[in-house]
């Protein structure tokens, strides 16, 4: 097996363009165990380690966050917790803290899991994957557009993952996810919520219940018609009330398509993501009112 070391972005553009059968390393937390367990053979690994590039963030003149395929979860925590809370969240409850030294939400979108925890609050956030190659240059690829089938991407094999690109937080965020155990786990089923008060929009992501990580669409319709957004806004009160939570939770499920495996049946996973979507809407939702009524009372 050949282990291509590119030192630049550029060259491992190059290097995927002359051997596009070369697997791509970052954080190896998931190629390594594949090799390891000999479910993966390739000719060739193109490890992306010392691409200084995809190891940083920055902010867009418009305000995004553009953050590197490199850039490891302790990083995504420790220094975007505050922008991309959704997402951070979800990186807290992957792996142990080794995994999240190493892994990366460049590797999640890579391997395309079902399972991956950064898909939900990717899909909930609107969020794009900025993707290259060194013959057509930069596409952005909306991240709803990404996923393809189980572990399936739309990356053609000539391409790399530079970054994904995502809006900081413009409301509240939350992402659950339910699991055999607390800690070191792959998700039975997850969901994450982005609320956008100023947009009336409310983002949805589930995972681990389908072929691929979906939005909830008809889930997200129906809360851009039925908060009181008015009300939010005004710092009044405004009880989400059990029938709207309880008729998202099921339009959630019903965004599922979940199949009966080792980690838990279909019909489980259907009633925990109604479960998780009620439970995050209304932590979204009581945050929204605390923030209104702090600024009423501010
Ligand atoms: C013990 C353990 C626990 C885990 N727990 C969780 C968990 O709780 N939740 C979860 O979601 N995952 C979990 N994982 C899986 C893994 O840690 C994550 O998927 C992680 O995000 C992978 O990131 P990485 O940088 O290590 O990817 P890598 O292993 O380096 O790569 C993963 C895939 O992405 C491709 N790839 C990497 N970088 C690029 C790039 N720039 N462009 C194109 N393709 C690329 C690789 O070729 C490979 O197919 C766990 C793994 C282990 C070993």
């Amino acid at each position: 097996m050949d282990f291509l070391r590119p030192g630049t972005w550029a060259e491992a553009l190059a290097a995927k363009a002359e051997r596009p059968e070369a697997v791509p390393v970052q954080g190896g937390t998931d190629v390594m165990v594949e090799l390891n367990f000999g479910l993966r053979r390739p000719p060739a690994l193109l490890d992306l380690t010392r691409v200084t590039e995809l190891a940083g963030w920055e902010e867009a003149p418009d305000g995004r966050l553009r953050v590197g395929a490199g850039v490891p979860y302790t990083r995504l925590i420790a220094e975007l917790g505050d922008r991309l809370p959704g997402l951070a969240q979800a990186a807290r409850t992957v792996g142990s803290p080794q995994i999240r030294n190493r892994g990366t939400v460049g590797g999640n979108l890579g391997a395309a899991s079902p399972a991956g925890d950064g898909h939900p609050p990717l899909l909930a956030a609107g969020a794009a994957v900025e993707a290259e190659s060194a013959a057509r240059g930069v596409r952005m690829i909306p991240v709803e557009e990404f996923y393809l089938g189980v572990k399936r991407s739309a990356l053609e094999p000539d391409e790399l993952i530079r970054a994904f690109w995502a809006r900081p937080a413009a409301g509240p965020q939350y992402f659950a996810k339910v699991g055999t155990r607390n800690a070191m786990v792959i998700a039975v089923c997850s969901f994450a919520i982005a609320l956008d008060p100023a947009a009336r929009r409310a983002g949805t992501g589930v995972g681990s219940a389908a072929p691929t990580p979906r939005r909830a669409l008809a889930a997200e319709e129906f809360l851009a018609a039925e908060l009181d957004w008015d009300a939010a806004a005004a710092g009044r009160e405004a009880p989400l009330g059990d029938a709207v939570a309880a008729r998202f939770g099921e339009l959630a499920a019903q965004a599922a398509s979940p199949i009966d495996d080792v980690r838990g049946t279909a019909a489980y996973r259907r009633h925990a993501l109604a479960v998780l979507a009620r439970r995050t809407l209304t932590w979204a939702w009581n945050d929204l009112q605390a923030a209104s009524r702090g600024r009423r009372t501010g």
